[in-house]
């Protein structure tokens, strides 16, 4: 099953985005019509959800790590300079997507992370605050109270030592109560934690890919990454190949979902491949999501043989504009925006809903 493919060779930008990326697209295309290089434009839209305290998989507001502390990763990506710029384990600023926009334009690195990333971006007066809002934090209290002594980071029977259930049971779990995300409504509802764990729990990203006026291709991800991570955890957003690949000559990709699995697949820059190779943006990403299926052998990620138990979407733009998205479960959508218009559609998807 897939999702109508979206051509309009004409009108530009033409972006795609996740879920939650709509009025990010939205800004950045009215900022792009009167200018603005897009890749600044992205940027400046993604800043609309890192600045939102209800978006708790992103910036302010986002769901923080085992010790409270919100840590967020981010980057860009540059088609035309087959560029990148990147932070990752940044705590105390909200618009990380920016600071990656810094370490593009004004460092030869592709990667700044902790500490070196904090200080990078003070020195260029980003402001440093507690990103912890009082929900996110009551939501991370929760899910404190519900662990026991026994608790271990991952289930019993993957491990040597044997501990108890997983602090991250939620992981198993691809719930959408409710019908298919719009706008408005995570596709990573919470509770998710399973019956053990009703505490929020969310995993959940910003991404967008896009074609400017000129024919050019950009991407930028961002994320709080996944909710009680251990601190230092990093996962695939800022990872160029994994969270997030452009290039020039034939698209542009991105991954939210488990980061794990993108990193250890290269999601974005196999998307690129499939294009590179012939597949249509949304075949692309279909078949790069049926990869990772097939290397997702341990039995904990699984909910039955051979089918993951967590989601993955991956999200495509063609150098001809053409766009799609895919995701490993039903029922999720994706943003496309094609001048001033602003669409939500379904993705295609690997497994339908059992
Ligand atoms: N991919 C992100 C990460 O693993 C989280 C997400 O998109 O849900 O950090």
């Amino acid at each position: 099953m897939t999702s109508a493919p979206t051509s309009h060779r004409t009108v530009r930008p033409i972006l795609v985005a996740s879920w939650n990326g709509g009025p990010a697209t939205a800004k950045a295309a009215s900022l792009h019509a009167s200018g603005m290089p897009l890749l600044h434009a992205i940027v400046e839209g993604i800043k609309l959800i890192e600045d939102d305290p209800e978006e708790m998989s992103v910036g302010y507001g986002g769901l923080p790590n085992e010790d409270g502390i919100v840590e967020l990763d981010a980057a860009v990506m540059d088609g035309p300079r087959h560029k990148a710029g990147g932070v990752a384990g940044l705590r105390g600023v909200r618009n990380v997507a920016a600071v990656a926009y810094e370490v593009l334009n004004r460092t030869d690195h592709a990667l700044l992370v902790g500490d070196g990333a904090l200080k990078f971006a003070k020195q260029l007066g980003f402001k440093e605050e507690d990103l912890l809002t009082p929900k996110a934090r009551d939501a991370w209290l929760q899910w404190k109270a519900s662990l026991s002594s026994q608790d271990a980071w991952i289930e019993a029977n993957e491990q040597h030592s044997g501990f108890g259930q997983a602090r991250w049971a939620g992981h198993k779990d691809n719930p959408t109560p409710g019908g298919p995300p719009t706008l408005s409504s995570s596709p990573h509802p919470s509770p998710v934690g399973g019956p053990a764990r009703a505490v929020p729990f969310t995993w959940g990203t910003v991404h967008l890919s896009g074609l400017d006026q000129h024919g050019n291709l950009y991407s930028c991800t961002s994320t709080s990454g996944l909710s009680y991570k251990i601190p230092g955890r990093v996962g695939d957003s800022p990872i160029v190949g994994a969270g997030l690949y452009t290039d020039n000559a034939v698209g542009s990709a991105g991954a939210t979902g488990r980061g794990e699995s993108s990193l250890q697949n290269c999601a974005a820059f196999d998307v690129v491949r499939g294009m590179e190779a012939g597949l249509s943006p949304t075949d692309a990403c279909l078949e790069a999501l049926r990869r990772i299926a097939r290397n997702t052998k341990e039995t904990r990620l699984q909910s039955r043989p051979g089918v993951p138990g967590f989601n993955l979407t991956m999200y495509a733009i063609r150098k001809d504009g053409v766009t799609g998205s895919a995701s490993m479960h039903e029922g999720y959508q994706h943003v496309v925006q094609t001048g001033t218009e602003t669409r939500i559609l379904n993705n295609a998807f690997v497994f339908e809903k059992a």
